[in-house]
């Protein structure tokens, strides 16, 4: 797919204000700082579209974004804030599941994992939920250009292994990318294509 415009349209705490669910929409989520504002940017070739670097657990909204008219990527808040009190992380863990949950039109999410650290619990239990909430979604590694030769098989398969270990069978479809080198960009927008057609 190219990318022919993009453009932010609404931002909200409240998923039920969520644009009319006319066009398939993919979210993007993953711990803070793991790149997402990066990730969305390079993915879309929009320098400052998604805002990147803001102080990590600030940024509690839901994002939608249009992308050539056509479908709606959706940068979502980023979770594991050590920074907020415990009532409004309770707040925000439950405006993403509303949102994951009730979102009639989200095809896919991209659950975004630093590749340079080892398999995160808060992680996998966040894939624990989507995978019994029967939510789709598919993994994407960051910042992979960080890795020596060898670790981008090791990454993915050190991640099979964790998943595996908490009792995953079918592991989901993983990505490797990079926003410094803009590795992944193809395969995401290919991934995002055929899925976007009907
Ligand atoms: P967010 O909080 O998940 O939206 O993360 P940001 O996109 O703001 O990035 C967090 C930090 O990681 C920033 O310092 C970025 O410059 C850095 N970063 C993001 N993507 C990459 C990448 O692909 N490679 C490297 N080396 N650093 C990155």
């Amino acid at each position: 797919m190219q990318v022919k415009s993009a453009e932010f349209l609404i931002s909200n705490t409240d998923p039920a204000k969520c644009p009319n669910p006319d066009k398939p929409e993919y979210a993007f989520i993953g711990r803070s700082n793991v790149g997402k504002s990066s990730l969305i940017n390079m993915l879309v070739s929009r320098h400052g579209l998604a805002k990147t670097s803001q102080t990590p657990g600030k940024t509690q909204l839901i994002n939608h974004f249009i992308i050539n008219k056509e479908w709606y990527l959706v940068d979502l808040p980023g979770y594991g804030f050590a920074q907020v009190g415990k009532g409004t992380r309770a707040g925000f863990v439950r405006m993403i599941d509303t949102y994951l949950t009730t979102r009639a039109n989200l095809i896919c999410t991209f659950v975004l994992v630093d590749s340079r650290i080892a398999p995160q619990k808060i992680d996998l239990d966040f894939m624990t939920r989507l995978g019994e909430q029967g939510i789709p979604f598919v993994i994407v590694f960051t910042k992979t250009e960080k890795l020596k030769s060898g670790g981008l098989q090791n990454v993915q398969d050190r991640y099979k292994a964790a998943l595996q270990e908490i009792g995953w069978e079918e592991i989901p479809q993983m990505f490797l990318t990079s926003a410094v080198n803009r590795a992944g960009q193809k395969e995401l927008l290919d991934f995002i294509e055929p899925l976007n057609r009907d």
